[in-house]
């Protein structure tokens, strides 16, 4: 059997599509336009793509997009000031502050300053909290595209054996929870699962959130079980050049996509769902901030 591959650019893109639907409408009928703020301390690479990535996408989807970028030794006072006027401020809707911070700032106190109803990124305690008791939370990103992608393809996840390979506070134990709220029964597994193999081949639904390299064979997975592999891994490739890389997931998708009923790529699977959720999280932020009818499917 081949498994089914998960196309998550088409799903981010139709994900994008009805937001930027759901926009169009908010301005005509509200006059409102959701907007997203982000804040980028530093000068890291990796971090000014996302960044730059988030801000095209967001206006895309017509939404204003508001970049604030400060230099990397801002200090944690200045930063916590920026955050309040942006809490304040009622044009904007959603803020994300862009991690990893520089080592001088406290990550927790800064992400805690925001504005929980802000909190696009579903990190603020309060919406861990509430996420944790099965209240409206403010979810994280890729959690949430992965929970899209799953009951896009089976439909109601009651009753499921769902296993999560990892327990971090971005990825894994949000994940965990979701699944929990969709009732299916769920296991977390981490570096110290004992027989880590044989939890996996329990699971309807696998979900790879490590970051290493292919560390979950094929036969680790159950036949027909739907794999969500959120590992982003850049590893040398030297078939195509010397000094060239190529990204893998934390699943080993040759031997995997003969054994599951339907597995996300890396890259292509989760990757371009987490941007397209947050967008979908600006859009749920506005319309609770103006108390207007939030978007169908595109909350947890
Ligand atoms: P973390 O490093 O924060 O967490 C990794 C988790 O994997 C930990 O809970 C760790 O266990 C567990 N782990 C490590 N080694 C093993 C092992 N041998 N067996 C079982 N579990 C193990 O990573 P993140 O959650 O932030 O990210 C995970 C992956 O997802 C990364 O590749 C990252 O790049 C990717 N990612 C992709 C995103 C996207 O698609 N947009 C967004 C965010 C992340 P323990 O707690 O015991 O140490």
């Amino acid at each position: 059997m081949t498994a089914t591959i998960i196309d998550g650019k088409a799903f981010a893109a139709g994900i994008r599509a009805r937001v930027a639907e759901h926009v169009t409408r908010l301005k005509e009928e509200s006059g409102i336009t959701p907007g997203l703020a982000v804040v980028l301390v530093g000068e890291d690479p990796a971090s000014a793509v996302y960044v730059r990535n988030k801000g095209r996408q967001t206006v895309e989807v017509g939404m204003n997009s508001y970049e604030h970028k400060l230099p990397a030794e801002t200090s944690e006072g200045d930063l916590l000031a920026l955050i309040e006027r942006l809490n304040a401020d009622p044009a904007v809707h959603g803020i994300l502050v862009q991690l990893p911070l520089p080592k001088h700032l406290n990550a927790d106190l800064v992400i805690n300053a925001i504005d929980p109803a802000k909190d696009v990124d579903g990190f603020h305690i309060s919406n861990v909290g509430l996420l944790g008791t099965g209240q409206k939370a403010m979810v994280p990103c890729t959690p949430l595209g992965c929970l899209m992608m799953l009951r896009d393809r089976l439909g109601d996840l009651s009753g499921l054996d769902a296993v999560v390979v990892g327990r971090s506070n971005i990825v894994g134990k949000p994940m965990a929870q979701l699944l929990l709220g969709d009732n299916c029964t769920v296991t977390i597994a981490h570096s110290r699962t004992k027989n880590l193999a044989e939890v996996c081949r329990r699971a309807d639904i696998l979900v790879a959130a490590v970051g290493r390299p292919g560390m979950i064979p094929g036969d680790w997975v159950k036949p027909g079980a739907t794999v969500i592999d959120v590992g982003i891994n850049r590893i040398p490739a030297p078939e195509k050049g010397e000094g060239k890389t190529r990204l893998v997931g934390d699943v080993d998708f040759a031997s995997a996509v003969e054994v599951a009923g339907a597995i996300t790529p890396v890259p292509g699977g989760v990757g371009p769902m987490t941007i397209a959720c947050l967008l979908a999280n600006t859009l749920t932020a506005c319309c609770r901030a103006h108390g207007l009818t939030e978007p169908e499917g595109l909350t947890a």
